[in-house]
């Protein structure tokens, strides 16, 4: 591990020698000086880890060498050592931007404490800015990576279309012999299996997109009034025509006029009736139901498949989760769909969360405003 680098000012030479004997005892590099000059120039030509400066200097402010200290080097902690009768100016230090203080003469367990505190501290923020910049470089990454994918699965897909046309123009073509015409069909199924698989990777190059979007707050909410019962009705047709042999079952009660993006509000609700699909037995029934009450509108979908065990009902929202329940293994997916969603119905002011059944399987509810208490409540803060 890396010697800390600390920084001793104090005018009284004793005092300076004393902390300096300290500190080296515990393993750090000190440098020790007795004027506010010396301290510029020490500061000016290294970088230390900790600053530990006497507010009163001869000939000058120790509020000097901590401005100057955060100009050159803003990770530095700086603490300032101070008498009683100064306290007042060290508490302005603190608001100036100081760590922490030391009242003279300190005992040398609190000496060693602050200072380790400080160092702790510095380790920290370093830490910190580290994993910001892990984290931006993660976000260009997906951002960078998902788009060049997307543009030449894009041209793979249009080519298949392509081919499929001509083969379907082939298949049916009289002037053909009969074994070409049977060898185009059987072509033109293959291409369709191809596409599927184009479709899937299309599916899941988005959920990266949407991410990467999301995360740079680049998604733009297209809003309008619809009512969530078409939606939730509209949904339910739509995802029944994909069904391998899941059974939904719809309980809708009136109308329920929301402000929303329809395209993203259907996008959640295809996700978690998909995830019913896959994470149920094939004939399993789903329910999508909604009702709105009060302020609220909630649409829940309920399932009776494997379940998420106590402990993973939050941590499924998490970005790239994936439970590590068996029975999900054989199950494709990235673990990008609930954090999607949830971030989809936050930017809507709802709420979605997840729920274990008494029985078998989960519940997933959205809420959302009404259209009029939302309203309501923009004229409000407007
Ligand atoms: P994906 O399904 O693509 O892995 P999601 O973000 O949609 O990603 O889901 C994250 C995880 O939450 C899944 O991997 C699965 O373990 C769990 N999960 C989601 N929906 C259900 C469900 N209806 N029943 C049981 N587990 C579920």
């Amino acid at each position: 591990m890396a010697t800390n680098k600390v920084l001793v000012v104090d005018d009284e030479q004793s005092v300076a020698t004393t902390i300096k004997a300290i500190l080296e005892l515990d393993g750090s590099d000190v440098t020790a000086v007795t004027s506010g000059k010396e301290a510029l120039t020490q500061i000016r030509e290294h970088e230390f880890d900790v600053v530990l400066t006497d507010l009163r200097l001869d000939d000058l402010d120790g509020i000097e060498v901590l401005h100057e200290t955060q100009k050159l080097w803003p990770d530095t902690v700086a603490i300032m050592l101070t008498g009683y009768a100064s306290l007042e100016s060290a508490v302005a230090a603190l608001r100036g931007g100081a760590y922490d203080y030391l009242i003279k003469p300190s005992d040398v367990d609190e000496l060693r404490a602050t200072i380790g505190r400080a160092l702790e501290r510095r380790r920290l923020r370093q830490r910190l800015v580290e994993l910001e910049q892990l984290d931006r470089l993660k976000t260009q990454f997906l951002s960078m990576a998902s788009h060049e994918l997307r543009t030449p699965l894009t041209a793979v897909s249009g080519f298949m279309q392509i081919a499929r046309r001509r083969m379907s123009r082939l298949s049916g073509a009289t002037d053909v012999p009969e074994p070409w015409r049977a060898e185009a069909q059987r072509a033109d199924a293959t291409l369709e299996m191809a596409n599927r698989q184009s479709k899937k990777l299309a599916r899941l190059i988005d959920e990266l997109l949407d991410v990467s979007r999301l995360q740079q707050g680049r998604v733009e909410m297209r809003l309008a009034e619809v009512d969530l019962a078409d939606v939730v009705r509209e949904v339910a047709e739509r995802m029944q025509i994909l069904s391998k042999g899941n059974q939904i079952e719809t309980k809708i009660a009136g109308t329920a006029p929301i402000v929303a993006d329809r395209d993203r509000i259907e996008q959640v609700l295809e996700n978690l009736v998909g995830n019913a699909f896959k994470y149920s037995p094939e004939n399993g029934r789903v329910e999508l139901s909604l009702h709105a009450s009060g302020v609220n509108a909630t649409v829940s979908v309920r399932d009776e498949g494997i379940g998420v065990a106590p402990g993973e009902v939050e941590k499924i929202f998490g970005l790239f989760y994936r439970s590590p329940d068996p029975r999900a293994d054989h199950v494709g997916g990235l673990g990008l769909g609930l954090y999607i969603s949830r971030e989809i119905v936050a930017r809507h002011h709802g709420r979605l969360w997840a729920e274990r059944n008494a029985g078998a399987g989960t519940t997933f509810h959205v809420t959302l405003p009404l259209a009029q208490v939302r309203s309501h409540e923009e004229a409000r803060t407007a």
